[in-house]
């Protein structure tokens, strides 16, 4: 399968016909538990001594298909699927961290996540130094001697700041840290973050991989290029009191990490995707390459052409020639930037707000990826509850607008949003 392009793998990966009763389509395996053929298979599996299926929390074939698609489309040598995206980044960070470790994180971050790495993690002992990403040299500066992790998003949401991801990785390498990316807005069609350096790369399925809205999920990848006997992951290499003296590193190898996010991540917290749902985001990972090629066209398109309305101060897209992030986006996002464009309004907050009430094809609502087109106004919604410094950070300023441009014809999307813009106009000058 590894010398398949990726439309082809998007089909067919992970799925042996013959072994699924001859299936053309990936059937769901809707069972909570697998029969043990004995009491000695059982011990064996509970073991790690042969290969099987013990309980859905842990494994699951259907999810087991989702799970070698998705590790062969980003190029790593294994998956697990989780019950959503932020379920994804929190099994992977509690793997791998104890109290007293510390992230260094992108400043430019999904509000769930900046969350949970600035509010909820620091009371498990775990806390974050959030830098500038636009500079690779502030993640080495900010890496201490308890640094265990960094993270970044390959394209961040809401600020669509795209990261040199080769420089960060390099920055990451020479701290004996892993770096950890989550590339949900960019897809691994768009960049694959492995090929640049990561060793860990996160999605939520949620959104372009599902794709029309209908199901969450999420995965975590391994590329199985991290050294974790380097002396800083003792949970690797020392008998693991979790898994009955289990010594990671000699028994799994370059598969420790995704091997621990299986059988203690997903076994202690408990954050498996129903087969329902890993079915459901199959069926959208098929033809995730010509949706996100058409998102791109089709938000580029959009974007170029909220730059000549009047009503609008500024709009940022990373394929813009005016965008910070041009020659960045040439680089790792050369085939398209994604579907996401945020733009700025006359009369700021308030005018922001009509927009997002008035606009009848775009839906107003908290997610992105979609088929159909969405708006959100972050400020009073999604990154409320940031404080007005991160909101600053996050790139979330009061007039900012951010569409999720579907897939309806361009020229109904612009007619919708020059109706709103007519409001906030009528507004201004009543
Ligand atoms: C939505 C999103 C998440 C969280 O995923 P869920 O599936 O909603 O839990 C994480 N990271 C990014 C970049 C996202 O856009």
């Amino acid at each position: 399968m590894s010398t398949h392009k990726f439309a082809t793998q998007a089909l067919h990966a992970g799925h042996d016909v013959q072994a699924n009763g001859g299936t053309r389509a990936v059937p769901i395996y809707q069972s909570t538990a697998y029969v043990f053929k004995d009491s000695d298979h059982a011990a064996n599996l509970f073991a790690l001594a042969e290969p099987g299926n013990i309980y859905t929390r842990i494994n699951n074939p259907t999810n087991d298909i989702l799970e070698q698609r998705l590790a062969a489309l980003d190029g790593g040598i294994a998956a697990v699927v989780t019950a959503s995206g932020t379920a994804a980044i929190a099994t992977t960070l509690l793997t791998l961290l104890r109290a007293g470790d510390h992230i260094v994180a992108s400043s430019s971050l999904y509000g769930g996540t900046y969350n949970l790495l600035s509010v909820t993690l620091p009371r498990h002992g775990i806390t974050t130094t959030f830098v500038d990403p636009s500079d690779p040299e502030n993640f080495d500066k900010a890496v201490q001697e308890n640094t265990r992790v960094v993270f970044i998003e390959s394209l961040g949401n809401p600020k669509l700041d795209v990261l040199d991801i080769k420089g960060i990785s390099k920055a990451a390498k020479a701290h004996k840290i892993p770096l950890i990316v989550d590339n949900t807005i960019a897809t691994s069609y768009l960049v694959k973050p492995i090929e640049h350096g990561a060793n860990i790369v996160i999605h939520s399925l949620t959104k372009y991989v599902n794709g029309n809205g209908t199901a969450l999920g999420g995965a975590i990848i391994d590329a199985g290029t991290f050294d974790w006997t380097n002396g800083k992951f003792p949970e690797f290499t020392e008998p693991s009191a979790g898994y009955h003296g289990l010594v990671y590193a000699d028994v799994l190898k370059e598969a420790s990490f995704i091997a621990k996010v299986r059988i203690e991540g997903l076994r202690d917290y408990g954050s498996a995707l129903s087969p329902f749902n890993a079915f459901q985001i199959i069926q959208g990972l098929e033809t995730l390459e010509l949706r996100i090629k058409q998102h791109s066209k089709s938000a580029l398109a959009l974007a170029k052409w909220l730059q000549d309305q009047k009503e609008v101060t500024w709009v940022n897209y990373p394929g813009l020639d005016s965008s910070p992030y041009k020659a960045l986006a040439d680089k790792y996002l050369p085939e398209g930037q994604s579907g996401l464009v945020t733009f700025g309004v006359i009369g700021g907050y308030e005018s922001a707000k009509t927009i997002a009430d008035k606009t009848q094809l775009f839906s107003l609502l908290a997610n992105i990826g979609d088929t159909k087109s969405l708006i959100i106004h972050p400020a009073s919604t999604t990154h409320q509850q940031l404080s007005d410094e991160a909101q600053k950070t996050t790139g979330t300023t009061k007039d900012l607008i951010r569409l999720s441009v579907g897939l309806e014809h361009i020229d109904d999307l612009k007619a919708d949003l020059k109706h709103a813009f007519s409001l906030i106009k009528a507004k201004a000058e009543a």
